[in-house]
């Protein structure tokens, strides 16, 4: 299989998802969700917002407002990994489906190879441009985070 293993130019990377599972369990860890992150989860398990968030999810005081996290298990797992996977792979957030085109990670070479230890499919596979990686990096969750107002108005906002 040598021949699977991609040359990487200094404006790409490879990484095909190995589907190992490893990224959603393991260690503690937080998904933060935006707004479109819940309703299109909830739209996926065809429950309303607010029992999504009640329900999977893990509420964090963040001082003037709370946000939001998936729940994990007590072993560290996702509360949506099961035996075959990711129960809402195709409704995932946008956290996990950015992974590891994140800030810091995939343009930084140590942070990189550091990474690979615990992502098998990190280096292998699919080409990765500058300007895909660019765009999949900008679409991370930490630009639109769901903020909830501690007093007055809980509806859904940023
Ligand atoms: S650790 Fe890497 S290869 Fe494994 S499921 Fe996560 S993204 Fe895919
Ligand atoms: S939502 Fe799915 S892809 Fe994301 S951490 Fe949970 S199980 Fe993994």
């Amino acid at each position: 299989m040598e021949g699977f293993f991609c040359q990487r130019f200094l404006v790409e990377r490879c990484f095909s998802c190995q589907m190992c599972s490893h990224c959603c369990s393991g260690e503690p860890g937080y998904v933060f969700l935006s707004l479109a992150d819940i309703r299109r989860a909830s739209g996926y398990l065809e429950v309303k917002e607010e029992e999504f968030l009640s329900i999977y999810c893990r509420k964090l005081d963040y001082g003037t407002y709370y946000i939001y996290s998936l729940k994990e298990r007590d072993d560290f797992s996702c509360i949506f990994l099961r035996e075959k996977g990711c129960t809402i792979y195709p409704a995932r957030p946008l956290q996990c489906s950015t992974y590891p085109f994140w800030k810091g990670l995939f343009d930084d070479d140590e942070a990189w190879e550091r990474e690979k230890r615990s992502c098998p499919g990190i280096d292998i596979g699919r080409i990765y441009s500058e300007s895909e990686m660019n765009a999949l990096s900008t679409m991370t969750v930490e630009n639109d985070i769901y903020k909830e107002p501690k007093e007055g108005d809980d509806s859904l906002s940023y």
